[in-house]
């Protein structure tokens, strides 16, 4: 209703509408970013909203047992922030960090439980036999596991 306030609200707001169409934020880390994608089931598993058998937590990632396990071992990696990741086609230079990190969680995990032999899978796509979008790494241990996978 004020006039002059509605006249710099309009152009601060049409300046800021400029940039973010110009990129003004895509070479700040994170900042160019939009998720609108939907919210999953791991976004209530990692709010504990569900419970889940915690493997490994830290601010970043959370790891859990798959619900559904294909091997004695089947642990879940998930980036606690999607970020965009509701498959990993969409990583950019900005993810580096959280994928670096969970391959390193990986390890520690496979440290802590002292596994033999073990396999990290990330399925990209329904074809690939995803069905939760929201990245995550699946990892697998304590049986054979075939070469070509199927
Ligand atoms: P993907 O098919 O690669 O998207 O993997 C999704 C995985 O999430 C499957 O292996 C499911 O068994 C697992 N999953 C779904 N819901 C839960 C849940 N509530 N707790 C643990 N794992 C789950």
């Amino acid at each position: 209703s004020d006039e002059v306030f509605g006249r710099v609200y309009g152009e601060i707001r049409g300046a800021l509408q400029k940039w973010e169409q110009d990129g003004r934020w895509n070479t700040i880390l994170h900042a160019g970013l939009r998720d609108t994608e939907a919210a999953t089931i791991f976004d209530r598993i990692i709010a504990k909203q569900i419970p889940s058998s915690v493997v490994f937590e830290d601010e970043r990632v959370l790891a859990f047992d798959d619900v559904n396990p294909q091997a004695p071992t089947h642990v879940l990696l998930v980036p606690k922030q999607r970020e965009g990741l509701t498959q990993l086609r969409y990583a950019t230079e900005d993810h580096e960090g959280i994928l670096g990190h969970m391959l390193a969680v990986a390890a520690k995990i496979a440290k802590q439980k002292n596994l033999q032999g073990y396999r990290l899978v990330i399925n990209d796509g329904r074809e690939a036999g995803q069905t939760v979008f929201h990245l995550h790494m699946h990892m697998l241990s304590g049986r054979h596991l075939s070469w070509p996978p199927g």
